[in-house]
C-alpha cells in the first residue's frame, strides 16, 4: 500500500537516500533514484511527496548537526574572555532602559552562553538547558573572595558575596532563589552549596562530603517528574549551612515545607510518583530482592504504574533508576544513617507500595450494603508484613471505623470508596511522616552548635497547568509570598527608609501584590480562613466552598467562570490561574482516622512506631503554619520559612526559563518578556540604578571601617562626622548620609571591604 510504504520508506530507506542527497542535493536527481523509481513506477505525485520528505529530513539533520556543533565546539565565554570586565554584565549600566533593551541584552548574552547577568546585587540566571563547563574547582577558585567586577557574573559570585557578607558583618544571610517551574532553582541551589562548601574550607572532609549528599537524598524523596520538569521539587526547602565565626563550615540544617503528599497515591497523566519509589523498585529488581520485600517482578505496584507498561520497560531496559538507588544508599551511609534505620525506611517505602495494591469490594448482605472486604488478601498480608503490623488489624482499620458518641464507642463499617480513601490517607501519612523523619534525622546528624549561617531557599516554582488543583494553589500562594518578600526588600523598605532618613531619592513604581495576599490571608474573611472554616463543617462540599469564596471574596483578583461549577480563577502576580476545587476540602482536612494511627502504633518496626507516636494535632494544611506565624506576629508571611529568612540579609537570584521546550540556545522573546514583567525586573533595574541598597547605622559603619581613616588603637564615636571622614578618605562617590545611617550603592561595600583588606 503506497501510504504504508511511504511511512516505512521514511524510516528504513531514508538514511540511504539522504546520503545520496547529501552528495548531490537536487530533488530532480532524487526522483531519479532507483529506490523511488523501482517501487513507484509512474506515480509521480507520490514520488514528489517522498522526495520532499527526504529533503525535509535532510534539513532537520543539518539543523541538528549545526546545533550540536555549536553547543559542543563553543567554549563558554568565561574561558575565552580576556577583558574580564564588561559593562554588559550588569543591566544597571544600560543607557536606555526599557523592556526591549533589557531583553535584547539578555538574548545577546544567552546566545554567547552568558547565562548570568547582574542587576546590581541581584543575579539573573537563564536556564542553559545544557551542561556548561563553568562549575569546576578552577571556577570555585576564580570566584573566591575577589571583587565582583573581576570576573563575569556567576552563581559562585553570589554565593561568595553572601559568604563574605556573613564573615564581615557576623550576620546570618539568606539566598532566595525564585522562578517558575523548570527555571533552574534547584540546580542553582546545588551550585551554591557546592561553592559554599568550597569557601567553608572545612578541615573536616567528611563533614563536607556529608553536606554535599544532603540535597540528592532529600530530593530523591521530595522531587518528581512533572509535565514541566523531570526533576521538579514537590516541597519547599530551606537549607541552612552553619559556619564558625572565621567562616569554616560546621554543619547544616534543612526545613521542609508543604510536601505534595497526594502524589504518593495518584499522579496526573504524563507525571510520576516521587523518584525514590522508582529507585527502590528498580534497585531491588536488579539486586533480585523484590520477593524479600514482597513486590511482584512482572508488574510494578499500582502507585508507580499509571502508564501501564512504561515503567517496567524503563526499569528493565535502563539501568539508571537502579544506579540512582545505589547512589541513595551511598548518601544514607555517608550522612550517617545506621543500617537498621535504612532498612526500616526501605520496609516502610515498600510497605506503602504494597498498601496501594490492596483492593476493596462491596459485601451485600440482607442487612448491610455498605460493608467492604478485601478481595486480594495477599496484598493486605504483604503490606501488613512490611509494616510489621497484624494483617487482621489492618483490614479492620481499613474497612471499619470507631465512632465515639456520648462516651460510648461504636464500630461502623466503611463503604468501598471510604475504605479506599482510608488506605490512601494511610499511604500519604506514612510517606509524609517518613519524609519529615528523614529531614529531622539529617538535621540531628549534621547538627552544629549555634554559629552563623547562610540559608538557601529553593521552593517549588509557580505553576499553571491545564488543570490546577489544591496543590497548585498552595505552591502559587507560597510563590506569591516570595514575590512579596522580594518587593518588600527591593522597593518598599528601601523607599520607606529614604523618607524617614530625609533623603530625596526618586520613587520607583512597582506592582504590589499585597492586596492579593490580603485576599488569601486576611482573617476571618481571607480565602484560607474560609477554606479552614468550611473544612470544619462535616456537611460542607467543594461546591459550598466555592460558593463561599464567591460570596465573600469580592475583589478583582477572584472570579468564577460561568458554566463550570467547581472552578474559580485567581489573578496571581505571575498570571491568571483557573483552579478546579474538586477534593479541596478533603485535601485541606488531610485527616488520618484514629483507627489507622492505633494500628500503626502497634508496629514492631521501631521507626514506624516513632513516626506515629506524636499526637495528631494537625487539622488542615495551613492551620499549623498560620498558628506559628501568628505567634511570630508576621501577618503577611504564610511560611514559617519566610519568618526565618526575615532575620538574615537577603540575596536574590531570579531564575528565568528561556523556552518551554527545554532546548539549549533557544530564546523565546515572548516567554522571557513575560517573566521579566511579572518579576518586576525593569523596576528592579531602575531602583538599583537610582537607589542605595545598603543602609548602615553610623555606629556600625564606624565600628566596621574606622581603620580606613583612624589609627588602629583609636575608638572613634559612631557619629555622622566620623562616617564622613571615613567616606572621604576612601574616595568613594555617590554615597549619601541620612539622619542615622550611611546610604551606599550595592558596589560600595565590596570596594570598602577591599580597602580594609589592603589596610
Ligand atoms: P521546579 O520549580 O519544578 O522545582 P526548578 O526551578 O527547581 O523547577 P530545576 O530542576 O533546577 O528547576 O531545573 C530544571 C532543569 O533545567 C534541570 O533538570 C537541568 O536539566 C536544567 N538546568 C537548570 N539549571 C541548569 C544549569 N545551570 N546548568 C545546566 N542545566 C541546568
Ligand atoms: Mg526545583
Amino acid at each position: 500500500h503506497p501510504e504504508k510504504w511511504c511511512r516505512g520508506f521514511n524510516h528504513f530507506i531514508s538514511q540511504c537516500l539522504i546520503k545520496d542527497f547529501e552528495k548531490r542535493p537536487s530533488v530532480t536527481h532524487l526522483l531519479e533514484h532507483p529506490f523511488i523509481k523501482q517501487v513507484h513506477g509512474k506515480d509521480m505525485s507520490l514520488q514528489k511527496q517522498l522526495a520532499e520528505l527526504i529533503q525535509e529530513q535532510q534539513q532537520l539533520c543539518s539543523v541538528a548537526k549545526t546545533r550540536h556543533e555549536r553547543i559542543h565546539t563553543r567554549r563558554p565565554y568565561h574561558v575565552d574572555r580576556a577583558d574580564k570586565y564588561s559593562l554588559d554584565d550588569d543591566l544597571v549600566n544600560l543607557e536606555v532602559l526599557n523592556e526591549e533593551t533589557i531583553i535584547h541584552q539578555l538574548q545577546k548574552r544567552y546566545a554567547d552562553l552568558q547565562i548570568y547577568t547582574y542587576v546590581g546585587d541581584i543575579l539573573i540566571a537563564l536556564n542553559p538547558f545544557q551542561n556548561l563547563s563553568i562549575y569546576s574547582p578552577q571556577f570555585s577558585k576564580l570566584y573566591h573572595g575577589v571583587k565582583r567586577s573581576s570576573n563575569p557574573p556567576h552563581i559562585f559570585a553570589s554565593a561568595d558575596a553572601a559568604y563574605q557578607s556573613m564573615v564581615t558583618f557576623s550576620k546570618d544571610q539568606c539566598i532566595i532563589i525564585s522562578g517558575e517551574s523548570g527555571a533552574g532553582k534547584t540546580e542553582s541551589a546545588h551550585l551554591i552549596v557546592q561553592h559554599l562548601t568550597f569557601l567553608g574550607k572545612a578541615n573536616n572532609r567528611a563533614l563536607r562530603e556529608k553536606i554535599l549528599q544532603v540535597n540528592p537524598l532529600v530530593e530523591a524523596f521530595g522531587n518528581a517528574c512533572t509535565a514541566i520538569n523531570d526533576n521538579s521539587s514537590r516541597f519547599g526547602k530551606y537549607l541552612e549551612m552553619m559556619f564558625t565565626p572565621t567562616g569554616a563550615v560546621m554543619g547544616a540544617k534543612i526545613s521542609e515545607y508543604l510536601l505534595e503528599k497526594s502524589r504518593v497515591i495518584k499522579q496526573a497523566v504524563g507525571e510520576k510518583n516521587f523518584h525514590i519509589f522508582y529507585y527502590i523498585y528498580a534497585g531491588l529488581y536488579h539486586q533480585k530482592k523484590l520477593s524479600e520485600y514482597r513486590l511482584p517482578d512482572k508488574k510494578p505496584p499500582r502507585y508507580i504504574d499509571n502508564e501501564t507498561g512504561r515503567v517496567m520497560h524503563d526499569i528493565v531496559t535502563k539501568d539508571s533508576y537502579g544506579r540512582q538507588f545505589e547512589a541513595i544508599q551511598h548518601c544514607f551511609r555517608i550522612i550517617g544513617f545506621t543500617d537498621e534505620e535504612v532498612y526500616s525506611v526501605y520496609r516502610i517505602l515498600t510497605g506503602i507500595l504494597n498498601t496501594g495494591n490492596i483492593e476493596f469490594a462491596a459485601i451485600s448482605s440482607q442487612h448491610q450494603t455498605d460493608k467492604s472486604e478485601v478481595p486480594n488478601p495477599e496484598a493486605l498480608d504483604n503490606a501488613a508484613a512490611l509494616l510489621s503490623i497484624g494483617s487482621e488489624e489492618l483490614q479492620e482499620a481499613l474497612t471499619s471505623h470507631c465512632v465515639v458518641t456520648r462516651g460510648e464507642t461504636i464500630i461502623r463499617t466503611n463503604t468501598v470508596d471510604k475504605a479506599a480513601d482510608v488506605r490512601d490517607a494511610m499511604s500519604k501519612a506514612l510517606y509524609g511522616r517518613l519524609f519529615s523523619w528523614i529531614v529531622n534525622r539529617i538535621n540531628t546528624l549534621l547538627h552544629a552548635e549555634s554559629g552563623m549561617n547562610v540559608g538557601i531557599l529553593d521552593i517549588f516554582g509557580f505553576e499553571n497547568f491545564a488543570r490546577n488543583s489544591f496543590e497548585q494553589l498552595c505552591i502559587n500562594i507560597a510563590n506569591e509570598q516570595i514575590q512579596f518578600y522580594f518587593n518588600q526588600h527591593i522597593f518598599a523598605l528601601e523607599q520607606m527608609e529614604y523618607q524617614s532618613e530625609g533623603i530625596d531619592a526618586t520613587t520607583v513604581e512597582y506592582e504590589d501584590n499585597r492586596p492579593l495576599l490580603d485576599m488569601f490571608l486576611q482573617k476571618p474573611m481571607g480565602l484560607l480562613s474560609l477554606l479552614d472554616e468550611e473544612s470544619r463543617f462535616p456537611q460542607a462540599t467543594d461546591l459550598t466552598l466555592v460558593d463561599k469564596f464567591e460570596d465573600n471574596l469580592r475583589c478583582k483578583y477572584f472570579w468564577r467562570p460561568k458554566g463550570v461549577e467547581l472552578s474559580f480563577g485567581i489573578q496571581h502576580y505571575a498570571g491568571k490561574v483557573l483552579y478546579d476545587a474538586s477534593a479541596f476540602l478533603e485535601k485541606n482536612r488531610d485527616t488520618l482516622p484514629a483507627d489507622i494511627v492505633v494500628v500503626l502504633r502497634t508496629s514492631e518496626n521501631k521507626l514506624l512506631q516513632q513516626l506515629f507516636s506524636s499526637p495528631l494535632t494537625k487539622t488542615g494544611m495551613f492551620c499549623t503554619a498560620l498558628l506559628t506565624l501568628q505567634l511570630l506576629q508576621l501577618p503577611y508571611s504564610l511560611m514559617d520559612l519566610l519568618s526565618k529568612m526575615v532575620v538574615g540579609q537577603p540575596h536574590f537570584i531570579r531564575c528565568i526559563k528561556p523556552n518551554d521546550d527545554r532546548e539549549a540556545l533557544m530564546f523565546s522573546h515572548e516567554r522571557v518578556l513575560l517573566q521579566l514583567r511579572y518579576t518586576g525586573i525593569l523596576e528592579t533595574v531602575k531602583i538599583r540604578q537610582k537607589g542605595y541598597s545598603h543602609r548602615i547605622l553610623f555606629e556600625e559603619f564606624v565600628k566596621k571601617y574606622y581603620y580606613l581613616a583612624f589609627k588602629a588603637h583609636e575608638t572613634p564615636l559612631g557619629s555622622r562626622e566620623n562616617c564622613l571622614a571615613i567616606l572621604e578618605k576612601s574616595k568613594l562617590d555617590n554615597w549619601i548620609l541620612g539622619k542615622t545611617k550611611v546610604f551606599l550603592k550595592y558596589y560600595h561595600i565590596e570596594q570598602l571591604n577591599l580597602f580594609l583588606r589592603e589596610v
